[in-house]
């Protein structure tokens, strides 16, 4: 897949290590991994010069005009991408796709990303990936018989949250099979309960022996093996996919308009803070994406959890695991490197799409010594090479250098939470307004009134990345003491309650990826006997 000539910088792709270059945007969704290991970026990040203009477009307005600048129309005529983007976003239950809410803080601000099928932020991204990829694969296959079709199998790990709204967008799409992997007995109930009965023939649910990062190592693995990836040909839908950092764009530019247009003291052009509750990096990437693109942000705040990774990045420069050991109750050390924490999806040992901002950050520093735009990134791709062999061999990289780190600093600032604080926000939240965070919102919602304090003259835009209900366990405990607060009443969906009557479907496998590839080999098998006998 050669790129078109029509194709802007902004429409052509490289790999953060250095290995591709001018690829389309269509390659780089259906591989969702370089073949050097590295991430996919466009060479470019566009400069949106008329963003002030999209201040009145509805959602999947303003995501045409940003993906527009992402896909050349050659390759995905204006009217597809449309009509992709019109699916994806009509199966979410608020009007606005994204509604702004104002919490009592004067300059405190929630961004209420969960009104999606899975009730998750990711469905904003998932949903526009299930649609892309059946787009693309239609498209291939026109006219093509039996073993000549292209299948596209997508293997992904989840802790939950991304596993749910994977599957509620590539359920029942055609020439697509899905697996997901979850750490067996460690996803939260609900969650479990929406993977799993999800029955459709295309969908397949395995519960691994393991931990998240367990399954996390099973599905880079399979990436890993050309043949595997050759004979099932693999597509990712973790955040490391571009199409995903290009939905959640969107994310930050339609919360900023519609500040603009609820505060009387806020104008087009004023700049804001956004706070975001981190794991992967993928969500607060798009927003850094979207300051490049001209939307000021005068910071972005990572928030993470106590696996704070990322946070030790920024105070220190050193990128480094930091394996946990725990004592069990039963006397047994737990060697888990990752904590379990309030909030699950955010529990990471490493953040996968922090290269693509190491990517930014090294080109930034060699350009600022001089280097023309090619060295530039020749140096990032060499930059990053050495930066993630280190990681592998040694666990860590860094201190990175300081000029790269402060200008890093311009850009974000970060916290940590720790469970007890993300209890104690849950609860004042609700006393002070009615109003039930999640506890992954609930990091974000500490770390944006830490904020505040130190720049409290800033509308503070916060993240809420799921909704209350999915995390029932956390939000119950938190608020338990409330006087009149009834959990099923108040913030248990009907939708929930139906899940537990639901038949369900789910593989248990151990600990191994050669064993989950023999799986899901005879899984795609069957899935492509089932689609030939129509
Ligand atoms: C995935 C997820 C996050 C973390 O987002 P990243 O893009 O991985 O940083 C935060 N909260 C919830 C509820 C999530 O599902």
């Amino acid at each position: 897949m050669s790129n078109d000539s029509g194709a802007t910088e902004s429409q052509k792709y490289l790999s953060t290590r250095g290995g591709d270059y001018g690829l389309s945007f269509e390659t780089v969704v259906l591989k969702g991994l370089a073949a050097d290991g590295g991430l996919f970026l466009p060479h470019e990040v566009p400069v949106a010069h008329d963003w002030r203009s999209w201040k009145d477009l509805s959602y999947p307005e303003l995501a045409f005009r940003i993906f527009s600048l992402f896909i050349s129309s050659s390759e995905i005529p204006p009217d597809d991408l449309k009509a992709i983007i019109d699916r994806s976003y009509s199966t979410f239950r608020a009007d606005e796709v994204v509604p702004l809410a104002h919490l009592q803080d004067d300059n405190l601000y929630l961004l209420e990303l969960f009104h999606g099928p899975s009730y998750s932020f990711k469905d904003c991204a998932l949903q526009f990936l299930g649609n892309l990829f059946e787009y693309l694969l239609v498209r291939k296959n026109e006219g093509k018989q039996g073993k000549d079709r292209h299948h596209l199998t997508v293997v992904g790990a989840t802790s939950g949250d991304t596993g749910s709204a994977a599957i509620y967008g590539l359920r029942g799409k055609k020439d697509v099979s899905v697996t997901i992997l979850h750490p067996k007995g460690r996803v939260s109930p609900i969650q479990e309960k929406q993977m799993t009965t999800c029955t459709d023939r295309n969908v397949h649910n395995l519960a691994v022996t393991g931990t998240f990062d367990d399954c996390q190592d099973i599905v880079k693995a399979l990436f890993g093996d050309a043949e595997t990836n050759k004979d099932l040909n693999l597509g990712a839908v973790n955040s490391i996919n571009f199409s995903r950092i290009l939905a959640q764009i969107v994310f930050y530019f339609h919360s900023y308009f519609s500040l603009a247009r609820k505060s009387f003291s806020f104008n087009v052009g004023d700049k804001v803070r956004f706070v975001t509750p981190t794991g992967n990096f993928g969500n607060i990437l798009s927003g850094y994406i979207a300051t490049k693109m001209g939307l000021p942000a005068e910071k972005l705040v990572v928030a993470t959890n106590e696996n704070d990774i990322l946070h030790r990045f920024w105070t220190t420069g050193r990128y480094e695991k930091n394996p946990v050991q725990e004592a069990k109750s039963d006397g047994s050390v737990k060697t888990d490197a990752c904590k379990e924490t309030l909030s699950p999806a955010m529990d990471i040992l490493v953040s996968s799409n922090f290269e693509r901002l190491m990517w930014f950050l090294s080109k930034e520093f060699a350009a600022a010594s001089g280097s023309d735009d090619q060295s530039s990134k020749k140096q990032a791709g060499q930059d990053v090479v050495s930066w993630y062999q280190s990681l592998k061999a040694t666990g860590g990289f860094g201190p990175v250098h300081q000029d790269l780190l402060e200008n890093g600093r311009r850009s974000f600032e970060s916290d940590r939470v720790s469970d007890s604080e993300t209890r104690e926000t849950i609860k004042t939240c609700y006393q002070q307004t009615k109003y039930v965070l999640d506890p992954h919102s609930a990091v974000g919602i500490t770390a944006a009134k830490r904020s505040l304090a130190r720049a409290g003259s800033y509308k503070h835009i916060s993240l809420s990345t799921a909704h209350p209900a999915k995390f029932s366990e956390a939000v119950e405990s938190a608020l338990k003491d409330q006087a009149g607060f009834d959990f099923e009443k108040q913030v248990l969906p009907d939708e929930f309650k139906a899940l537990a009557s639901k038949e369900t479907r789910v593989t248990s496998v151990e600990n191994s990826w050669e064993k989950v590839r023999d799986i899901v080999k005879s899984q795609v098998e069957e899935d492509l006997k089932a689609e030939a006998s129509g």
